[in-house]
């Protein structure tokens, strides 16, 4: 809490009454907070690979590169971590675009079932590579929705990436779209009674949706009926006690692990901008050593409207 105090000065009087200001700056505290805590991040992660790649050029210059095997390996780690900085300069340019409000939605109408087997698709040879399985179900009567399709296949591939990158070889993936019907504005729509009975029951000892890290873009807002697509995996899973930050800025459940696939810790976050953007929620439940299942539900909207 600040104070301020102003006197107020009366010519005949000198001083009459004080006005005092009582500001609340625990948000403005906690905004400045976390933008200390993002440029400490980003800073971070540049200079990592800025460091690998300044003493391997430094290797290869003392002799490295006199050895054909091991100077082209130096070049290779040069490469990867040239690659990664690119990665996530693009990542951090598109979520300034999406916090800036300057990647306004393209909307079309989009075929549903063929937005999901186009991403299984894409990721079929890593997935080939982990002996990992892929289906794609998609209720019936879903066809077509009106959404920014390069934006949501941009959320799918996050997912599915995920997907692949932390679940281990032999595991299973599951892309499904299912209606759901809007119980309350804020809260997770309740499932389709068309959803398979046994997709919908819970294992014992864990409700659905139970432990979850949400992030709603429309609270407040009563929804008409919604589409839910969920990603879900037989994959490692996630710690409870990293559930509640999964969709913060860079947060990692291990950064060395991420960084040893690639992943730039921007990935869930960009998703979140993206749903929220469409008016939707994405929430994220998993189970250590089981698996994970990030749900995106997006306003089932059919043309014309703007969110
Ligand atoms: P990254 O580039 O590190 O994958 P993300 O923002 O996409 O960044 O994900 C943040 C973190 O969430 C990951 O580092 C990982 O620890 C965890 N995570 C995301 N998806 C999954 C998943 N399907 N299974 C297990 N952990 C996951």
């Amino acid at each position: 809490m600040r104070v301020t105090l102003t006197p107020i000065h009366r010519r005949e009087h000198g001083i009459s009454g004080t006005i005092a200001v009582l500001q609340d700056i625990t948000e403005q505290e906690r905004l400045e907070q976390s933008r200390r805590e993002f440029v400490a991040n980003v800073s971070h992660e540049l200079r990592t690979p800025l460091t690998t790649i300044k003493s391997y050029a430094e290797a290869l210059d003392e002799g490295a590169m006199d050895e054909r095997e091991l100077g082209q390996r130096f070049v290779g780690v040069i490469r990867n971590e040239t690659e990664r900085m690119i990665r996530l300069v693009t990542d951090l340019l598109h979520l300034s675009r999406l916090d800036s409000n300057q990647a306004p939605l393209r909307r079309q109408q989009t075929n549903m079932p063929e937005m999901l087997e186009e991403v299984a698709d894409r990721f079929s040879f890593q997935m080939r590579k982990k002996s990992i399985r892929a289906s794609v179900r998609v209720e019936d009567d879903i066809t077509t929705v009106w959404l920014d399709r390069d934006q949501i296949d941009q959320v799918l591939d996050n997912l599915v990436s995920n997907a692949i990158k932390y679940t281990l070889d032999g595991g299973r993936i599951e892309i499904t779209a299912r209606r759901m019907h809007a119980r309350a504005a804020g809260s997770m729509p309740e499932q389709s009674d068309a959803y398979p009975s046994s997709e919908r029951s819970s294992r014992p000892g864990r409700t659905e949706f139970a432990t979850r890290a949400s992030e709603s873009g429309d609270q407040g807002r009563q929804e008409p009926s919604s589409i839910a697509i969920s990603v879900k995996d037989t994959g490692i899973g996630i710690p409870k006690r990293d559930l509640g930050r999964i969709f913060d800025r860079f947060y990692r459940v291990d950064k060395a692990r991420s960084r040893s696939m690639g992943g730039t810790g921007l990935g869930l976050s960009i998703a979140r901008e993206i749903v929220k953007a469409h008016g939707g929620s994405i929430a994220l439940d998993s189970e250590l050593n089981e698996g994970t299942t990030v749900t995106v539900v997006l306003p089932l909207l059919t043309g014309g409207e703007t969110s």
